[in-house]
């Protein structure tokens, strides 16, 4: 009993038959599909990665000019 066929589990990801390379999964895309979502889901921290965008995009370049100026 060698068939992969015979196994009865299937991809998280699509639900097709799991192929036995790359178990759990049923090929290499579906896998890579899974660890990306891990690494969104790891990365999507609420807030984080919203406000470390902000900071750089508030600054105003011009208040550096009046800053030196007052120097
Ligand atoms: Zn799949």
């Amino acid at each position: 009993m060698s068939d992969k066929t015979s196994q009865n589990s299937e991809c998280p990801i699509c639900a097709k038959p799991s192929d036995e390379a790359a178990k759990p999964f049923c090929s290499k895309r579906c896998a890579d599909i899974d660890l990306g979502r891990w690494l969104k889901g790891s990365y999507a921290i609420p807030g984080q990665d919203g406000e470390a965008t902000v900071p750089a995009n508030d600054r105003n370049p011009d208040e550096d000019i009046i800053f030196r100026d007052e120097d």
